[in-house]
C-alpha cells in the first residue's frame, strides 16, 4: 500500500508525541504517527519523570526550562489530561571536590533566569530533614523541581493530537532501509506484503539538512558519525558520494568517532577517508555525548546523511516493479531516507 502524508513521526514516546502534537496543533498538514507498540511503551513509560533543570550544558538547561514550562502549565498548553506534576523541589547534593563546579553551574543557570541556589549542609537538613549528610558538602537546589508522570503526558498529547487529525498507526514497526541490501529488502517487503495481507506500508520521505537548519541555523559543518559495525562501510560509501556533491563541497567536516571506534570506519581508516573525499578532517571527538554537545554548544547542525544513491534508486525501482508503489518517485531532489512500516 502506498501512503502519502506531510510528516511521518516514528515513535510514540515523549519526543514523538510532543512533535506530533505540535504539528497537529499548528496545522502542519497530514501527520502520521507510527509505533511498534503503544503510546509510552518505550522509555517514556518507564521514566520516573524527575523534573529538573540543573544541567551543566546551557542549551540542555534551556531546553529543560522550556520543557518544564509545558509540564507546569499543562492545561493551558495542551488542554487535555494532566502532566502529573508535583512541586517538591529538586536537590543535587555534591561532595567537597565538586562544590566549586556546582556553584559555577548555579551561577550559569541563574544567568539563564532559573530560580536555583546553593545550599550548605545546614540548609539541606532544613529542606530535607531525612537526608543523611555524610560526605555531602552542599547542594544545588531548585524549589520548582519535582516530578511528573510521563505516561500521562504521552496519553494527553496523543489524545489531543488524535482529536486534531493525527493518523496513528500503532503496532506498526518501521524499518530504516538505507543500510540494507536492496535485493533482500525488496524480497522481504514483497513477502511481508503477501503474509500480512496488504498491511505493508511503504513510505518514502525527504530528509536532510533543512530539518536541523530550521532548528539550529545554517548547516555549517557536516558531522560524520561512525558506528563500529559493518553498516559503517555502507555509510561510508553513501557519505563519500554525498560529500562529492557540489553543494557540500564548501562545508567543513567534523568526523565524530564514537566510543567504540578509534580511528577507523569499519575497514577503512580515517586517512583513507580523508584521501577519498579530498579534504582534511577537522576534529575527532571521542564519544557520542561529545557529538551532541558539539552540536548544541556551537549551534551547528548535526546532519544525518542518507543520500540518494545507487542503493536507493535500485530499491525504488524494485519497489515499483514488485509492489506497484509509486511512492519512491520524486524523492531525489534532496537527500532522502526510506522508512518502511508493517
Ligand atoms: C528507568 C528510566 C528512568 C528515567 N527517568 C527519567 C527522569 O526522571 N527524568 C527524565 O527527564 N528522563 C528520564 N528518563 C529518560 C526519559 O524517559 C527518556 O529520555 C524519554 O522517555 C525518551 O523519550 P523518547 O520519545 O525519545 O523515547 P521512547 O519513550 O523510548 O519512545 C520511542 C518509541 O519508539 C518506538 N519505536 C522504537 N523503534 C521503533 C521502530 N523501529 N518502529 C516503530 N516504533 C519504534 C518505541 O516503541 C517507543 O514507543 C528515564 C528513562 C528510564 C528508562
Amino acid at each position: 500500500m502506498a501512503t502519502a502524508v506531510d510528516t511521518a513521526v516514528v515513535g510514540a514516546g515523549l519526543i514523538g508525541l510532543a512533535t506530533a502534537h505540535a504539528l497537529c496543533r499548528d496545522g502542519q498538514g497530514r501527520v502520521a504517527l507510527f509505533d511498534r507498540g503503544l503510546p509510552g511503551s518505550g522509555d517514556s513509560g518507564r521514566s520516573f519523570s524527575m523534573v529538573r533543570r540543573h544541567y551543566s550544558n546551557p542549551v540542555t538547561a534551556r531546553l529543560a526550562m522550556a520543557g518544564t514550562r509545558t509540564i507546569v502549565d499543562w492545561s493551558d498548553e495542551v488542554g487535555a489530561g494532566d502532566s502529573g506534576y508535583v512541586r517538591c523541589g529538586y536537590l543535587l547534593a555534591v561532595p567537597e571536590r565538586l562544590v566549586e563546579a556546582c556553584r559555577g553551574n548555579i551561577e550559569m543557570l541563574r544567568g539563564l533566569g532559573l530560580d536555583t541556589r546553593f545550599l550548605g549542609p545546614d540548609e539541606i537538613a532544613e529542606a530535607e530533614p531525612l537526608l543523611a549528610l555524610d560526605g555531602i558538602a552542599g547542594a544545588a537546589y531548585e524549589p520548582d523541581g519535582g516530578f511528573a508522570d510521563a505516561q500521562k503526558m504521552c496519553t494527553g498529547w496523543f489524545a489531543v493530537a488524535s482529536s486534531r487529525g493525527l493518523e496513528a498507526h500503532l503496532g506498526t514497526s518501521v524499518l530504516i532501509t538505507v543500510i540494507r541490501n536492496p535485493v533482500q529488502l525488496a524480497k522481504t517487503l514483497a513477502s511481508l506484503d503477501q503474509l500480512s495481507n496488504g498491511r505493508l506500508i511503504v513510505g518514502v520521505g525527504v530528509g536532510g539538512a533543512h530539518v536541523p537548519e530550521a532548528v539550529f541555523g545554517v548547516a555549517s559543518v557536516i558531522y560524520v558519525v561512525c558506528p563500529p559495525t559493518v553498516a559503517a562501510i555502507h555509510r561510508f560509501s553513501h557519505l563519500t558520494r554525498l560529500l562529492q556533491r557540489e553543494e557540500m563541497t564548501n562545508l567543513p567536516i567534523q568526523v565524530i568517532l564514537n566510543r567504540f571506534t578509534s580511528n577507523r570506519f569499519g575497514d577503512i581508516s580515517v586517512a583513507q577517508f580523508e584521501k577519498s573525499i579530498g579534504r582534511d578532517v577537522r576534529h575527532k571527538i571521542p564519544n557520542d555525548y561529545a557529538l551532541i554537545s558539539a552540536s548544541q554548544n556551537q549551534g551547528k547542525a548535526a546532519v544525518l546523511m542518507e543520500p540518494k544513491s545507487k542503493f536507493s534508486v535500485a530499491l525504488s525501482d524494485m519497489l515499483r516493479s514488485d509492489l506497484g508503489t509509486e511512492s519512491a518517485r520524486g524523492v531525489p531532489k534532496r537527500r532522502s531516507f526510506l522508512g518502511i512500516g508493517y
